[in-house]
């Protein structure tokens, strides 16, 4: 189903009931979600944005038919995104992300008493804007504070910061439409170099089960850059076969090395035992990397 029909892509209707297939080709597979209602939906400049409550995960933003972030398990992302390299930096004062959404790493980050600003660079202002709306269950008054909001484009935005990032988070989508920007080697270097003495990034590296070599090009992308290139993964239920994979890269401390004191006790999913778990990969995924 295509938007061009005037018809959203990736819903279909059965019978009574409304489904959202993500159409996922290059797996051989697609994966449905019964949808209760339909809540949102408009094209923006960039990319079709919906929001959908869903029977399994409640609300989920969807943008292009491909489900971002749900209600349910929405906080397993942005705690693994965020909290691994937050608790790796001794001071990370200056934390940016790059890919914005619903802010939830931002929230995250702010749980760390030394933050003093937070860059979130959405190049599609209506997403924040539904988000906003739709999604922003969970405010917090010192995310809303610390944070700097530009609608831009990251692979553009990361070239000038305003400032030496500490933390540098990439939540990027997949490497199609605006994304792919966010896949290119002069991306990569851009990254490098914006980070300070002691930076350390994060990337949404995909799914080790059905893209390794999009994981391993990542991989090898920092590992030509940085002195040292983690792969950790976690599990997300509403993402294509579950299991997930983030890769650090660090200009100083070694994550393995991190300050787990520091990590914050409101957490719903990471913990002290989770984070240095994480870095644990099974042998198919250790032996493409290596
Ligand atoms: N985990 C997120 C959340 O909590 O909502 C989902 C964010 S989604 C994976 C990626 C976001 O990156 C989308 O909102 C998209 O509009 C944005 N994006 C895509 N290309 C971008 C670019 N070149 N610069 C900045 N943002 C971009």
């Amino acid at each position: 189903m295509k938007a061009s029909d005037g018809q959203l892509i990736g819903y279909e209707k059965e019978g009574s009931e409304l489904w959202l297939w993500d159409d996922l080709p290059e797996l051989h597979m697609e994966a449905g979600y019964r949808i209760d209602r339909l809540l949102h939906y408009e094209r923006s400049p960039y990319q079709e944005i919906s929001v959908a409550e869903t029977a399994a995960f409640g609300r989920m933003l969807v943008l292009d038919g491909v489900p971002q972030v749900t209600e349910k398990d929405g906080y397993i992302y942005n705690e693994m995104i965020t909290h691994l390299a937050m608790v790796t930096h001794p001071h990370p004062r200056h934390v940016a992300m790059i890919g914005g959404g619903d802010c939830g790493p931002a929230r995250e980050a702010a749980k760390y008493t030394e933050v003093e600003r937070i860059d979130v660079v959405e190049i599609d202002a209506r997403v924040s804007e539904v988000c906003r709306l739709w999604l922003n269950r969970d405010p917090s008054e010192r995310a809303d504070s610390l944070t700097h909001l530009h609608h831009a484009d990251g692979a553009k935005w990361i070239r000038k910061p305003p400032v030496p990032i500490d933390v540098l988070l990439i939540d990027r989508s997949d490497p199609y439409g605006p994304s792919a920007a966010l896949y290119t080697k002069a991306f990569y270097k851009s990254v490098y170099d914006s980070l300070s003495a002691d930076g350390i990034t994060v990337f949404q590296s995909g799914s080790p089960f059905f893209d390794m070599k999009g994981l391993r090009i990542t991989t090898q992308r920092l590992r030509s850059l940085f002195p040292v290139v983690r792969t950790y993964w976690t599990a997300i239920p509403s993402f294509p076969g579950g299991m997930w994979s983030f890769t650090l890269a660090s200009k100083g401390t070694d994550p393995l090395l991190g300050c787990m004191d520091r990590l914050p006790t409101d957490t719903r999913y990471v913990n002290k035992a989770i984070i240095p778990a994480a870095f644990e990969l099974p042998n198919f995924i250790q032996s493409a990397l290596d």
